[in-house]
């Protein structure tokens, strides 16, 4: 058995999770336009496409689905739609429409193209869910006027409107909703260069000196997520103001992030933990979701949405259909002997696999 130690997910620096400082911090670093949109390219293009078409035609839009980790821009694009269609934008989530009528309220007040926001869109109760394939198919819900026998249907025509649905995991949506969404876009994790451009972008706004090797030191240490970077770029201010002379540079980006624990790679000791949990203590795997959240004391959706798409990305934890393992990468970033061979005194191993 190894400690577990404090393995919270509460505030930390690198959750993609959105916090209430950053609801204040993001207000003004939202981009307002697809050309302010940085990175992900091939949603950009698509939706212009699209937006274009619907514009031409004088129609609302066709309703998108849009999936992939926290962070990543998902409430700044739907935003954005709403914006290039010169319409209104209504934002909601899944678990803040608790029953039919709440929904029946929001889509009756609906303006003709409006655009509807629903974010964590997988959260949606099956009775609030069913109201939605008619509003969504023929522009109508159906409404349950009185009770017990001589309760009665009433069909209510809505105006043409846009729904865009947000998730961290596509695959947990039924199959009839995911089936009523005509585009269909998953956002990536952005590349430390995108996140460089996305970080002196925010620097600019926030008025925040800051050396490009800075901006490149922070990007990528950011877990490819915009939202970690803009939030990095704040701590770090800080110790630019304290330490230095105000400049976020590279050497004090380099100083910060090690102060708050996150490593060379934007790894934090939340990450390293779960990691070594697999290490240690199932022998690097395979190890089910499960049973590794409940040794971390952690939501395996936690888990899963949070740690695991980063740490696939930098090829250090592979999901196999009997659980996950660490890699010979991740073995080697945290100075572990690679399954069974010591480590050579110089620390360098040779792998033929690159991050
Ligand atoms: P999500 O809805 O996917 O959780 P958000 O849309 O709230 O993510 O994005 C978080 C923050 O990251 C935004 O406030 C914005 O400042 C920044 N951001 C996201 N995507 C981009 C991008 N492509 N270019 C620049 N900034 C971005």
């Amino acid at each position: 058995m190894i400690e577990t130690g404090d393995f919270s997910f509460d505030n930390r620096l690198v959750s993609a999770e959105e916090t209430e400082e950053d609801t204040g911090l993001e207000r003004g670093l939202r981009p307002l336009s697809l050309s302010e949109y940085i990175g992900q390219d091939k949603v950009k293009e698509n939706m212009a496409i699209y937006i274009e078409a619907a514009k031409r035609r004088e129609s609302a839009l066709d309703h998108v689905l849009l999936y992939g980790p926290p962070g990543l821009g998902k409430t700044t694009l739907s935003a954005i739609i709403a914006r290039e269609m010169g319409v209104n934008l209504r934002i909601t989530t899944g678990p803040a429409i608790e029953r039919p009528g709440d929904l029946a309220a929001i889509l009756t007040n609906l303006s003709p193209g409006d655009v509807l926001f629903i974010d964590e869109i997988h959260r949606l109760n099956r009775s609030v869910e069913e109201i939605l394939y008619p509003a969504l198919e023929d522009h109508a819900i159906d409404i349950i006027v009185g009770k017990g026998p001589s309760a009665r249907s009433l069909r209510v025509d809505l105006p043409e409107f846009t729904l865009v649905g947000a998730t961290t995991r596509a695959g947990q949506l039924s199959a009839p909703l995911r089936d009523r969404f005509g585009i269909v876009q998953r956002l990536e994790l952005y590349t430390p260069e995108q996140l460089t451009d996305i970080i002196r972008r925010s620097a600019q706004i926030l008025e925040i000196p800051c050396t490009t090797d800075g901006a490149m030191e922070l990007a990528r240490r950011s877990r490819g997520t915009p939202r970690i970077a803009n939030r990095l770029l704040k701590r770090v201010r800080d110790f630019a103001d304290v330490l230095g002379s105000g400049e976020i540079t590279q050497q004090i980006a380099n100083q910060a992030l090690t102060r708050l624990e996150i490593d060379q790679l934007g790894l934090d000791s939340n990450d390293r933990r779960m990691l070594d949990m697999i290490i240690k203590g199932y022998g690097g795997g395979p190890v089910g979701l499960e049973t590794l959240a409940s040794a971390l004391g952690e939501e395996a959706v936690t888990l899963e949405d949070v740690c695991e798409p980063f740490l696939m990305q930098l090829g250090f934890l592979s999901r196999t259909p009997r659980g996950r393992c660490a890699t010979q990468l991740a073995y080697q970033h945290l100075g572990y002997p690679i399954q069974g061979t010591p480590v050579p005194d110089d620390g360098q191993l040779l792998l033929n696999d690159k991050i």
